[in-house]
Parts: structure tokens; C-alpha cells; sequence
């Protein structure tokens, strides 16, 4: 998907819009005490650099400092005006990040580490950019590398890393959520290819991916993937509208009746739920990551304004109440970098299990959620200003929170795991 996308603004400084006008939003931040435009040191406390590669260090940096220079200065306009800035995905693959941990097909072969990072950096710029990049280069990808035969593999993926070809991953349904393995979309074998009815909710990037990958019932009643492509008679996609968290990535609305597909586009190795589960157990990985970039993000923007703004005659970052909830901040920051490198390392070695990926996920959502509101509140009124930063990444980590499996599914994977006992069937 190449048309309609816009040249980047060149943007040098966080009032910069097409016309080289100061937006309304951004004067308005000004009047005060503020951090629109402040580039903030990276919060590192325990030298988890030090466990890095040098590689992985490499791509982080160019991840962070891509979104410091390109997208920090005018997301705050997008997620306004719930406008996707898909130009960012082209470039964004310049960053050699997209397919990230796959090997071969055109993609950079990251270590899971580097994956994790890349994610951490993107949600820590924004969160709607870490959501649509992620989409594609995580499950809708990974979907096809893992699930997908050979020829499969080599006809979708290469155009994927290069972004000439989008993809977007169908699992959730209207009726459908948490209990995702009962999706009720069927596909029923049809002379030589596949007839899909059903419907989709809530699939980023879904109404204009060129490739869909839907999970969906077959006549066996076990749960596949099904590479639905965009113009299929029978596919309709409408845009939902008016979300109040992550509104600058699209979200669709499908509707699938009757969709003809070839035999060829059921995904090879794709035979019940349990690849889905694999890898969803990838994507609560990176979703535990992005959380980690989002809860920087709000620490670093609170440390910066409460240091600077003065009340009753001094830095509000000097009294005591403050440097408590900064340092709560700063705690909860550490323990997430660590618990996120750990789990990388695991998960490069083969050994990272889908209870773990879904305790660091809950663990992470829940505690940059509370850091969310506490630097919100730090900042005072300011805080709810969508240039200063925090208010849009508050309200972002309320869909983190619910997203790859909300706070209780998580909980829940990880008490039967501890207790063999599982509270749902
Ligand atoms: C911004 C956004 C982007 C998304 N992108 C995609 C996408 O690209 N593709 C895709 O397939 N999906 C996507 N999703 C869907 C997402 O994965 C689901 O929203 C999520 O799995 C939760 O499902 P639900 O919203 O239907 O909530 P529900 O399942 O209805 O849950 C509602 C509440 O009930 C609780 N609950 C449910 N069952 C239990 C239980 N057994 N025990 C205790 N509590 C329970 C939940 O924890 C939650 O608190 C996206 C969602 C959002 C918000």
C-alpha cells in the first residue's frame, strides 16, 4: 500500500505542522511550565546497557533517535485528530526493524532483545506508531513466518519487510474477546479453496491491508489461519471511530460473507489454536516491552517538569512527596528493564514460556499504567495537556492494559500454571 502517503513534515521543533504555524494545542502548553519539545535523558539506573549487544544498542539508537527527531515534534497532531501517520511505516523500515526477529525473507533477524527494545522505543515516542508498526511486523508477519509454508513464506514476507505489502491480524471478534479460542468466523472447505463468513472487531490496520491474516473455525472445528487479501469479494472493512486511546492507528471493523479464497491461502502449518497461542505468547512479549516505553516516557517527562517548575518558592521536585513517587516511578522502571532483557534472553534461547510472556505482560501494563497516572499528576494541570506527553501515553496504556490479553486472562494463564488449577475453560 504505497498510495496517498504523505511526505514527512520536517519538523525541528514540537510546534511544527505542515504550514510552519504553531498549533493552538502547542501555544497553549507553552503558557506555562511545560515539556513540549524537551529531547529527555534515558532513564538507565542499574546499567542495563551494560547487558546489551552492541548490535542491539545500535538499533535502539536509531529507533530512539528516528522517533525523537521524527515523530515526537508532531504526534501529538495526529493522535488529535485520530489521523494515522502510515507515511512513518516506509520509514520506519529504513530503520531495518520491520520483521524483526525472522530470519531470512528480507527481514533484519534482530535478536528478541533487540525486538523488545526496538518495541520499548517506540511506544516510549508513542504508542499508536508502536501499535501500527507492531501489527504488522509482529503477529501479521510472524503469523505467515511461523505458520505458513515455504512458498508462502517467500510470496508474502519479503514485500511485507519492505512495506510495499501490509498486513494486519484478525483474531478478536464482536462477540469474541478474551475467549479467543472460540472465534466463530468459519471456513468451510468449498471445491478448491475455502468460503469464510463471519466478522472481525477491533483489527489494526485492517481496512487497508493488502493481506489479512484471519483465524477462523474450519470443518473440523479447529482454529486456523486464512490469508484473506484486500478486494476479496465479500470483505468489508469499516473504520471504528471515536476511541479515546491510541487514535492515531486505524482500527476495522470486518465483515466477511461469503469470501472466496484458494485452497492455497490456508496457512500451511496452521492446525489449531495452539499455534495462535504460540504466537500470541511473542506479541505479550513485545506488548510487555512497549508498556516499559510508555512508562519511560511519562517518568522522564515528570522528572523534567517537576525539576523545573517552582512552587512555594522552590523546584516541586524538592519535596519530599514528590521524590517519592518519583523514585516509586523509577523503581518500577528498573525491575520492568530487567524483567524485559530476561525474558528476551530466555526467548532467544528457545526457552521462553507463554506463562512468563503473560506475566511480564500484565506486570508491565498494570505498572506503567499506575506510572502513567502518577506523573500525570505530578504535572498538575498541565498534565492533561496532549502536548506535554503523558496525557496521551495515560491514555494509550488504558488499550495496553486491554490489548494481547487483558490484566485478568494473563492472571489467570499464570495462576493455573502456579497452582494447576485453571479458573476458566
Ligand atoms: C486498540 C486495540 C487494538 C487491537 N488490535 C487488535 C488486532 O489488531 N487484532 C485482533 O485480533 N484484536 C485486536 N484487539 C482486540 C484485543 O485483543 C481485545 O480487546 C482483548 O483481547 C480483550 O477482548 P475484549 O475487548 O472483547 O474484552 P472482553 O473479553 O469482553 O473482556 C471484558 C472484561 O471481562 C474480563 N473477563 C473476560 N473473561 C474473563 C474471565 N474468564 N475471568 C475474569 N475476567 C474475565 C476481561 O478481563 C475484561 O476485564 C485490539 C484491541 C484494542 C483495544
Amino acid at each position: 500500500m504505497t498510495d496517498t502517503i504523505p511526505q514527512p513534515i520536517a519538523a525541528s521543533d514540537a510546534s511544527a505542522r505542515p504550514d510552519g504555524q504553531e498549533t493552538a494545542a502547542t501555544a497553549t502548553a507553552r503558557r506555562s511550565t511545560n515539556v513540549v519539545g524537551e529531547q529527555f535523558p534515558r532513564v538507565d539506573f542499574y546499567a542495563v546497557d551494560d547487558l546489551l549487544e552492541p548490535e542491539e544498542i545500535a538499533v535502539r539508537d536509531r529507533v530512539r533517535a528516528f522517533m525523537d527527531r521524527e515523530v515526537a515534534p508532531v504526534i501529538a497532531g495526529y493522535w488529535e485528530r485520530a489521523e494515522a501517520p502510515m507515511w512513518l511505516l516506509p520509514r520506519l523500515a529504513e530503520l531495518g526493524i520491520v520483521g524483526g526477529s525472522i530470519e531470512g525473507y528480507g527481514c533484519p533477524g534482530l535478536s528478541a532483545v533487540a525486538e523488545g527494545l526496538v518495541a520499548t522505543e517506540l511506544a516510549r515516542g508513542d504508542g499508536s506508531v508502536a501499535t501500527l508498526f507492531g501489527v504488522h511486523s509482529g503477529p501479521a508477519m510472524y503469523s505467515i513466518y511461523a505458520c505458513g509454508s515455504d512458498g508462502q513464506r517467500e510470496r508474502w514476507l519479503p514485500p511485507m519487510a519492505r512495506v510495499e505489502t501490509i498486513g494486519a491480524f484478525a483474531l478478536t471478534e464482536p462477540e469474541v474477546g478474551s475467549d479467543a479460542a472460540h472465534a466463530r468466523t468459519r471456513a468451510r472447505r468449498d471445491g478448491d479453496g475455502y468460503v469464510l463468513d463471519g466478522a472481525k472487531r477491533w483489527i489494526g490496520n485492517g481496512h487497508l491491508a493488502d493481506v489479512i491474516v484471519v483465524w477462523a473455525r474450519d470443518d473440523e472445528d479447529k482454529v486456523a489461519g486464512f490469508l484473506v487479501e484486500h478486494g476479496t469479494p465479500g470483505l468489508t472493512a469499516t473504520l471504528m471511530e471515536g476511541k479515546g486511546a491510541l487514535r492515531a492507528v486505524d482500527n476495522a471493523d470486518l465483515t466477511l460473507e461469503g469470501v472466496r479464497i484458494p485452497m492455497e491461502n490456508r496457512l500451511g502449518r496452521s492446525r489449531d489454536f495452539r499455534e495462535t497461542g504460540r504466537m500470541l505468547m511473542r506479541t505479550r512479549y513485545t506488548v510487555a516491552c512497549g508498556a516499559l516505553g510508555h512508562a519511560m516516557a511519562c517518568y522522564e517527562a515528570a522528572l523534567a517538569y517537576t525539576t523545573k517548575r517552582e512552587q512555594f518558592g522552590r523546584p516541586i521536585a524538592g519535596f519530599q512527596l514528590v521524590q517519592q513517587k518519583l523514585v516509586g516511578m523509577l523503581a518500577e522502571i528498573t525491575a520492568m528493564q530487567l524483567l524485559c532483557w530476561r525474558l528476551g534472553r530466555l526467548l532467544d534461547a528457545g526457552r521462553m514460556t507463554p506463562e512468563q510472556a503473560a506475566l511480564a505482560k500484565l506486570n508491565n501494563a498494570a505498572k506503567a499504567r499506575a506510572i502513567a497516572a502518577a506523573a500525570r499528576d505530578l504535572m498538575g494541570g498541565n498534565g492533561i495537556l496532549l502536548a506535554n506527553i503523558v496525557a496521551r501515553h495515560q491514555a494509550d496504556l488504558e488499550a495496553v492494559y486491554s490489548y494481547e490479553g487483558t490484566d485478568h486472562i494473563q492472571t489467570l494463564l499464570v495462576g493455573r500454571k502456579i497452582t494447576g488449577i485453571s479458573a476458566f475453560s
